[in-house]
């Protein structure tokens, strides 16, 4: 039963750190409860979603994380443009 409420502990504060910064609390519950300990640190390394570099939505202007595919309020496929022509390393 302490064993129980020690997961709980662990996953409400992977899930708190989680919420607060930007990420989602259920997921961050989940990891934090099947991870003691590991999950609240993982939770506190974790980036800032809000610090994420975002463009804007060449259809409908909205502004989307850099790293999502497709915008989320139009559903048009966003290409990833880098200046330097791609993640690096030819397909051949
Ligand atoms: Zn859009």
């Amino acid at each position: 039963m302490e064993f129980l409420a020690i997961l709980l502990c662990c996953g409400l504060s992977a899930a708190v750190i989680g919420k607060l910064k930007g990420s989602s609390f259920v997921i961050w519950f989940l990891i934090g409860f099947s991870l003691p300990l590991l999950g609240t640190l993982a939770a506190v390394l974790w980036r800032f979603e809000r610090d994420q570099p975002h463009r804007r939505c060449g259809e409908c202007g909205a502004l989307v994380p850099l790293h999502d595919q497709v915008c989320m309020r139009c559903g048009l496929d966003l290409d990833l443009d880098l200046p330097d022509g791609g993640l690096g390393g030819d397909p051949a």
